[in-house]
């Protein structure tokens, strides 16, 4: 490892040689000093710490949900249905090293509830917003969670069009 002093001269080094091949003339002038750097990559160091900390608490969040999900699936669902998914569950991803991939796991059982017709998903639906728009009405199903949506008898007019997004009177 590098100590910081290292890093920044190389990084001066580096940065020099560049603006030294840009600007051959002002080379002198837009020089970085290697203090400079060493405030820079501080900076960046912690930025990056951050950013591995918001993954972790992210991935954190994706394997509660994950177990959450398969809880109630297990709840749900008859014990060979839901035995016969974790089976296939392990075969994939089970020899895995899937740390820091926690949404594999969410996004198995996810599906599994949509799948299944889950009634607790479909009333617990992430996105059921989507309920109201008229284009998952037409499909007839909400994507996220799989409830069924029918179009209301004004939006079968022919004459009927839904508003946009965005309108102008
Ligand atoms: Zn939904």
């Amino acid at each position: 490892m590098l100590t910081i002093e290292q890093r920044a001269a190389r990084a001066a080094k580096k940065r020099n040689r560049k603006i030294a091949q840009a600007y051959p003339l002002f080379a002198d002038q837009f020089a970085v000093s290697v203090e400079s750097q060493v405030e820079r990559l501080k900076a960046q160091d912690v930025e990056a710490a951050q950013h591995l900390e918001r993954h972790r608490k992210f991935d954190e969040m994706q394997f509660a949900l994950g177990m959450k999900y398969r809880e109630i699936a297990k709840s749900e669902m008859q014990e060979n249905v839901w035995q016969d998914l974790e089976n296939r569950y392990q075969r994939i991803f089970g020899k895995r090293d899937i740390s820091g991939q926690a949404a594999f796991l969410a996004d198995w059982w996810h599906c599994a509830l949509r799948d299944n017709n889950s009634a607790w998903l479909q009333n617990n639906c992430p996105m059921s917003e989507w309920h109201a728009l008229e284009v998952y009405q037409r499909a007839g199903r909400c994507p996220c969670c799989g409830r069924k949506l029918f179009l209301s008898t004004e939006q079968k007019k022919p004459e009927y069009k839904q508003r946009g997004f965005i309108h102008s009177k």
